[in-house]
């Protein structure tokens, strides 16, 4: 019995994720966070699928290095698991987990375009393009037939840095291997076209830098290192130097084992440069307060300071959520007469429609199911698909999807447990719903006190108190008397908690 079971990633952005169970050998494709708002993650940052036993897989197959899709690994309980990656996602985990102070997990380094058997699963890396180096779409052969997953991808056929996305390969694929099922990145669903590659970028970038008279901010992800090419190949066409701000985008230049070139200034040489021929490139484009954007804008980074005509160019789309953010940098920047640009020299790293029709011509499946979108995208694209003659499978979180014996079917939806991310402690899914009905209740602090005098509930199970306190909010919201509400959610606190602190009459 060959199932997949689609762990994130649909109906939502983020912690992307699926698990191939073919008769009990496990192979899971991915793994990655789901990024969570203030209003959306009440103090969480991030959510992530939890594994019980029988989720757990035998080998973990990554496709890329962003967030999304690796972000989750280090805590999944995943350390002996084996793990096949290419080299710049093989890295970059090894960095994640060393930043959690975790022994690094066994990771087999798999160049883009190789093939490897994981858990006796044969895997083929099939390179494509994306805005993170050594992206790869995945071949993967099982009893019930080869799956093919797209990975993130746009068909560019040019880059700056690594593989263009390998059509000759993935048009074999769908000529050989009578394809079961297509996996696929359904971000540009609705985006008409084909996504340009970034080296289109260069050109007006450098004319763009040439035109302007004051210093240059440029901001873009830390992990765009064909972004960073394009920037530094742009300074040099429009005769400014270059100065790199923090840690973040050496160290993934470092991984991807490339260089911007000479003449990068230290930072301590900025000022011996007129700002005119001066540009900085730094992380943080969606102004996260700890970014360096925003340290910059703070005036918290030595020898780097915002001017009079100076502008800060955000390479980079706005992600939703972080229009706050970005208006707010604006706004502490505009009384300086500094102006901040948003979605300069940008390209995404998603394929649009014209992407997703090349990709399904060329594999050629007899199933598409579309996966990594919001829900309008995961429509678009199952859509798209069936204009182009190849049925599609509308899928939700949790389904599991059956891929013996005639067409690719949702055999059942399981129920999925979730975890949250606070800064990098774990916490239980239900927590949020605690923190989302305190903050829509409002909180009441009960001291109770009892004969002898002065007995004070001092909980260490917070959570569990206060969502306590919300019943007995919610019970008087249903017409019972507030008094007794209360009453009644004092004696079940003192019932239910274990962690009861009994002063003496000194105490108070
Ligand atoms: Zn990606």
């Amino acid at each position: 019995m060959t199932r997949v079971v689609l762990l994130g990633g649909i109906g939502t952005f983020g912690m992307n994720g699926l698990l191939i169970d073919d008769g009990g050998r496990k192979l899971m494709v991915d793994a990655g966070l789901r990024f969570l708002s203030d209003a959306a993650g009440y103090g969480h940052r991030a959510l992530l699928f939890d594994l019980d036993d029988d989720l757990r897989p035998d080998a973990v197959v990554l496709t890329h290095a962003h967030e999304d899709h690796i972000g989750a690994l280090p805590h999944l309980g995943l350390d002996d698991v084996p793990m096949w990656a290419t080299p710049f996602t093989a890295r970059l985990i090894a960095q994640r987990f060393a930043r959690q102070g975790q022994r690094a997990p066994r990771i087999e380094v798999v160049p883009v375009g190789g093939r490897a058997t994981c858990a006796g699963f044969d895997v083929e890396f099939v390179a494509v393009n994306h805005s993170i180096p050594d992206s790869a779409a995945l071949r993967i052969e099982t009893t019930a037939g080869v799956i093919v997953h797209s990975g993130d991808f746009r068909c560019s056929d040019a880059a700056l840095l690594g593989a263009v996305t390998d059509m000759d390969r993935l048009r074999a694929i769908g000529t050989n291997d009578d394809v079961q099922a297509l996996f696929t990145d359904s971000t540009g669903a609705l985006t008409e076209g084909l996504t340009a590659p970034d080296t289109t970028l260069v050109e007006p970038l450098a004319e763009r830098l040439a035109a302007t008279e004051g210093q240059v901010v440029i901001s873009t992800y830390a992990r765009h290192v064909e972004r960073h090419l394009v920037v530094a190949e742009a300074c040099r066409r429009a005769g400014r130097r270059l100065c790199v701000v923090g840690r973040s985008i050496p160290a993934s230049l470092s991984a991807a084992e490339v260089t911007l070139g000479a003449g990068v200034l230290a930072r301590g040489e900025l000022t011996s440069v007129p700002r005119g021929q001066r540009c900085v490139l730094v992380s943080g484009c969606q102004a996260e307060p700890q970014g360096n954007l925003m340290r910059i804008a703070r005036d918290q980074v030595p020898h780097v300071t915002l001017d009079e005509g100076d502008e800060v160019w955000i390479s980079a789309r706005v992600i939703p959520g972080n229009e706050d953010a970005l208006r707010g940098l604006a706004d502490r920047l505009a009384p300086r007469g500094v102006r901040v640009h948003t979605a300069v020299c940008h390209t995404s790293g998603h394929g649009g429609r014209e992407d997703l029709r090349a990709l399904i011509r060329a594999v050629r499946p007899k199933t598409v199911v579309p996966i990594h979108g919001g829900t309008a995208q995961l429509l678009a694209h199952a859509a798209l698909a069936e204009d182009l003659g190849v049925p599609a499978l509308r899928v939700r979180e949790g389904d599991v999807l059956d891929l013996d014996d005639g067409p690719l079917r949702v055999a059942m939806t399981r129920p999925l447990r979730h975890l949250l991310l606070e800064g990098d402690v774990l916490r239980d899914d239900d927590v949020r719903d605690q923190r989302r009905r305190m903050a829509e209740a409002g909180v009441c602090v009960v001291d109770v006190r009892t004969t002898p005098p002065t007995v004070l509930l001092h909980a260490t199970h917070k959570n569990l108190v206060e969502a306590r306190l919300c019943d007995a909010l919610a019970h008087k919201d249903e017409g019972v008397a507030w008094a007794d509400a209360v009453a009644e959610a004092a004696q079940r606190m003192k019932a239910a908690c274990p962690a009861v602190v009994v002063r003496g009459p000194d105490a108070h």
